[in-house]
């Protein structure tokens, strides 16, 4: 069995969460979950980057075309296509602009169920919906209701890996493996050890 406790996960900080100046706020509810930084760089990412990083998961096209008409349905809305596969073409069309469109900060984090409690805090895909007390339900309003028909993707702030499969293609083609820094936190100990030893004098 791998290692639990160095689970990695990627996670961006999407353009629009650069001009809302979110950066230090998104980056204190990872670090304080106990997840340790261990790579980050900030850069403006080309269109063709997106797409590739979109689709290291042969799934995403059906399963992200899916999830956004099943989204619409549950609101009684009408999805602007049936066709999951077509949903998702248009969804990646909008993202490639999105992602494009100006800094991002991209960041691995390592830790026991990196990618599961990262998904968990950062909330659901469509603002409307995200978790009250997650990131992107509280700070920004967007809906596939207003993105979509005015040809925008839907901005949530934040990329966060989806599987743990997924989180090591991704970090692979975001970093070098020499841009990972393998160190230690005091905090492990007190995450991590099987007996608090060592807290009493
Ligand atoms: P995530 O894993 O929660 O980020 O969601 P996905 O991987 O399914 O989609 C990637 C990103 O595309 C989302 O974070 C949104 O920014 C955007 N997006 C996804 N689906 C739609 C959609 O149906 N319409 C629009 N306008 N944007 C979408
Ligand atoms: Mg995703």
């Amino acid at each position: 069995m791998k290692n639990i406790q160095k689970e990695k996960t990627l996670i961006v900080i999407k353009p629009d969460g650069i001009q809302r100046s979110l950066i230090g706020e998104i980056v204190k509810r990872y670090e304080r979950l106990g997840l340790k930084l261990v790579a980050l760089k900030m850069f403006v990412p080309k269109s063709d980057f997106i797409e590739k990083h979109y689709t290291v998961d042969l799934n995403w096209r059906m399963a992200n075309g899916e999830k956004t008409i099943k989204a619409y349905r549950d609101k009684s809305l009408t999805p602007p296509t049936d066709d999951p596969m077509e949903m998702s073409a248009m969804t990646l069309e909008k993202l490639k602009k999105y992602m494009s469109s100006g800094p991002v900060v991209a960041m691995v984090w390592e830790g026991a169920h990196a990618v599961q409690i990262v998904r968990k805090i950062t909330g659901g895909t469509e603002p409307l919906t995200s978790d009250v007390g997650t990131i992107r339900g509280d700070f920004v309003l967007d809906s596939y209701q207003i993105s979509d028909p005015t040809g925008r993707a839907v901005r949530n702030l934040i990329h966060a890996s989806g599987s743990i499969d997924d989180a090591e293609k991704e970090i692979n083609l975001w970093f070098k493996p020499e841009e990972i820094i393998k160190y230690n936190l005091v905090q492990e100990h007190i995450l991590y050890d099987v007996n608090l030893d060592g807290i009493l004098e």
